[in-house]
């Protein structure tokens, strides 16, 4: 624990304060649009500069995450520091810790910043993965797949997000290649899941070690990327029930204040194993800001200044499609036609080039079920384009 942690522990963070938030892209804005709904001010740290988070923030420093005199007088500047961005070094995080409180924990990100470290964990504390090997070398590589089977799915160890760095091997004589595309030293191979859906949970945990969950979402996604989320997710009660203690004992066992998402696999025989780990709001959470009592972006805020949280009751049932650059393929989508739908709501990131595959937006859509939900929002999008 760092320095005056121990002190500030008991304390709240009472609105007024400032927030610190390393990373400055959408997760960045809607957690500071809901930091200034409460009254606090935001200030936000990347190497970008006019950025969807620095467009509603007080103050946008634009800093590498190397520049640990940047990162300092970053610190010094706020009552606490949170990130919607998990990649930046450990030592960003630990010279942060100097100076302010940092929520979650570096430690937290060390471990989810890194597939082997992260699956390592989880398995070691007895949660269930999808089975996976350490991968150093191409002699590596061939001895693994021999143990897992084709196909499976290798993936660079560090810095990986939306498929990159990954890739699918349907057979032994593809591992030279694929080792040598991948230009990695560390890797993992994980069995491929041969999965009936794709689901997450995002839980909240408080400075009291309160812990909620927004119930779980079914996500379905296009080229690797997340394309819609649907809430809640259309499968038994069991099902959402295990999840759920999941997702509490994944933060419990990391120690997390904050938000963190747990993404799973739910196999054809309806068994959960854990894909990944996101330590900060997730795509897949973006419907709470419309569609729930208390969104994602607002837990973070009250968990992190060590407010009580808030209720994530579902208000109607809601789906939620990306909108990426590919949107724009035929010039300004047509916003008003999908807003001709009286339940749908549009959110855009404040990105001025939308290149394909970049997010630049979302649609959420409310309804009296899941499935109606999906299908005006699925709509609301195709209106879009023409
Ligand atoms: P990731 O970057 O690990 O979240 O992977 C992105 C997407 O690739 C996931 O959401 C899945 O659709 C797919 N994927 C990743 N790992 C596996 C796996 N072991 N088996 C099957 N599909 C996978």
């Amino acid at each position: 624990m760092s320095h005056g942690e121990d002190q500030r522990k008991s304390q709240t963070i009472l609105p007024g304060a400032t927030l610190g938030v390393l990373g400055s892209g959408q997760l960045g804005r809607m957690f500071a649009i809901s930091a200034r709904k409460l009254g606090y001010r935001v200030h936000t740290l990347s190497p970008e500069s006019d950025s969807p988070t620095g467009q509603v923030a007080d103050q946008e420093i634009t800093a590498s995450y190397d520049d640990l005199e940047a990162v300092s007088d970053f610190a010094t500047r706020v009552s606490v520091v949170t990130f919607e961005f998990e990649n930046v070094p450990s030592a960003t995080a630990e010279v942060a810790a100097r100076f302010a409180p940092v929520r979650p924990a570096g430690q937290v990100l060390h471990v989810t910043q890194h597939r082997l470290r992260e699956k390592t964990f989880l398995r070691e504390q007895g949660f269930p993965v999808t089975p996976f090997r350490a991968v150093r070398s191409v002699e590596e590589l061939q001895i693994a797949i021999r143990e897992l089977g084709c196909p499976a799915v290798l993936k660079t160890a560090g810095w990986g997000y939306d498929g990159k760095g990954q890739a699918k091997i349907q057979s032994p004589e593809e591992a030279a290649t694929l080792w040598a595309q991948l230009g990695t030293d560390e890797a993992i191979l994980e069995g491929f899941v041969d999965f009936r859906l794709e689901v997450s949970v995002i839980g909240a945990r408080g400075l009291d070690g309160a812990f909620v969950s927004f119930g779980l979402l079914e996500n379905s996604h296009s080229n690797h990327i997340l394309d819609v989320t649907v809430a809640p997710a259309r499968v038994s009660p069991r099902v959402a029930a295990e999840a759920d203690a999941i997702a509490r004992g994944v933060l419990e066992s990391l120690d997390v204040v904050g938000v963190l998402c747990v993404e799973m696999f739910l196999t054809r025989d309806d068994r959960l194993l854990i894909n990944e780990l996101a330590p900060r709001p997730h795509n897949s959470g973006h419907l709470t800001f419309d569609a729930n009592v208390t969104s994602q972006f607002e837990q973070q805020v009250r968990a992190i200044c060590g407010l009580p949280l808030g209720s994530t009751e579902l208000l109607r049932p809601a789906a939620m499609a990306n909108l990426l650059g590919d949107v724009w393929e035929n010039g300004e989508p047509r916003w008003a036609e999908a807003l001709r739908l009286p339940d749908v709501k549009l959110h855009l990131y404040g990105k001025s080039s939308a290149r394909p595959g970049r997010k630049m937006g979302h649609l959420t859509a409310m309804a009296n079920s899941a499935d109606e939900a999906e299908r005006i929002v699925r709509e609301a999008r195709c209106r879009l384009m023409g």
